[in-house]
């Protein structure tokens, strides 16, 4: 049986479909869930399309950003750093232009490659998520989201502009650009955050890192920690030994980017 589609035209009217979530599927820019209608690996009973909601909007108020859910990836690229490098290497031109940040931030694990190479950049930036579904409208950050959160419709994700930030990641050289690894890193408030993805199952934090930078530790050493903070996956693109290997580097290179763009 054909799902039931609705097409709500303004947030209010988004969160109302949405209801408590259950037995509907978020449809944004479609870019993981229509191949996963085509191939039957879906049958939902009904689909909200984000298309027309509204969440497409970029709003700055102070230090303070705010992107809409259904905002294209396309929307980033030469925006705010740490998530502009990251968005400009999602996929190709035409993949960028109809994926969202929202579906970006709940695309589930691939099983041949990693997705979600913003929840590295939002993680770094310390965003927040706002959301709504069962119990009603929240707010949280995006660890806490990306730990526990599916289910959820995203309205929107904030951050405050931070003092300076770097990307450093590796790719598999193909016309998608699929990302093996990344590093982000944001300065706000005299803390450095550092995030990875690639490195498991979601964007994830490296407290370890951020700690040893708080205490004044070099570049190098700091880096050095991250093998601490996380146990890379094999997949398609890589194996785990090579994350391993690369992690390090990575890291170090994403702080030195942070530190040209502070002394820049
Ligand atoms: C050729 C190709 C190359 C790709 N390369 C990359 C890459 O380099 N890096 C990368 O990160 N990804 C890549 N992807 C995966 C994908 O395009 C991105 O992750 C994209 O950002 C997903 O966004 P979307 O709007 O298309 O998501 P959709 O397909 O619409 O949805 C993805 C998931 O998120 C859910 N969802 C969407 N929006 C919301 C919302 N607002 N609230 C709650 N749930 C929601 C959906 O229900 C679904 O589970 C690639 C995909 C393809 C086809």
């Amino acid at each position: 049986m054909a799902p039931e589609v609705l097409l709500p035209t303004s947030p209010v009217e988004a969160a109302a479909a949405f209801g408590d979530g259950a037995g509907v599927t978020v449809l944004a820019g479609g870019t993981i869930v229509m191949p996963e209608l085509a191939y039957g690996q879906l049958a939902p009973g009904r689909v909200l399309l984000l298309a027309k909601s509204g969440l497409d909007q970029i709003s700055r108020s102070g230090g303070t950003v705010t992107i809409g859910a259904a905002v294209p990836v396309a929307a980033l690229v030469g925006g705010d750093e740490p998530l502009a490098s990251a968005a400009a290497h999602v996929g190709d031109p035409e993949v960028r232009a109809q994926a969202t940040v929202g579906g970006n931030l709940c695309a589930g694990p691939g099983s041949e490659s990693p997705r979600g190479d913003l929840q590295a950049p939002l993680l770094a930036l310390g965003a927040r998520v706002r959301s709504t579904g069962a119990g009603g409208e929240r707010v949280e950050p995006v660890e806490d989201f990306l730990a526990g959160s599916a289910g959820r419709l995203v309205l929107d994700v904030s951050y405050e502009i931070p003092e300076a930030a770097g990307y450093a990641a590796a790719w598999r050289p193909h016309a998608h650009h699929y990302t093996i690894l990344a590093a982000a890193c944001a300065r706000s408030g005299g803390q450095t955050r550092v995030a990875l993805t690639g490195a498991g199952p979601h964007g994830l934090r490296c407290p370890s890192v951020e700690q040893a930078l708080a205490a004044g530790a070099d570049a190098a050493t700091a880096a050095a920690k991250v093998l601490d903070d996380v146990d890379p996956p094999d997949d398609a693109l890589a194996s785990a030994w090579y994350r391993k290997r690369i992690l390090p580097t990575l890291v170090q290179r994403a702080i030195a980017v942070l530190g040209e763009a502070e002394n820049g």
